[in-house]
């Protein structure tokens, strides 16, 4: 699973950041990022969870095209 931030939505709240570190970071811009490429096993529970709890949905599943 990948997962990508639609900065056009993030407000930058920081919720994704605190309840999933390992996936989420507030960078430089103020807007929250993935910084994996590909989520891991282990952490797809709590990435999931910060998607879902995003005020804007600003978190968005990536579909590899192919
Ligand atoms: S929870 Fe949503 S709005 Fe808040 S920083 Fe993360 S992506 Fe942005």
């Amino acid at each position: 699973m990948k997962l990508k931030v639609n900065k056009d939505l993030c407000i930058g709240c920081g919720a994704c950041q605190a309840v999933c570190p390992e996936v989420f970071e507030i960078e430089d811009d103020g807007f929250a990022g993935v910084i994996v490429d590909e989520i891991k096993e282990e952490l797809k529970e709590d990435a999931i969870d910060a998607k879902e709890g995003c005020p804007t949905g600003a978190i968005e599943e990536v579909k590899d095209s192919d």
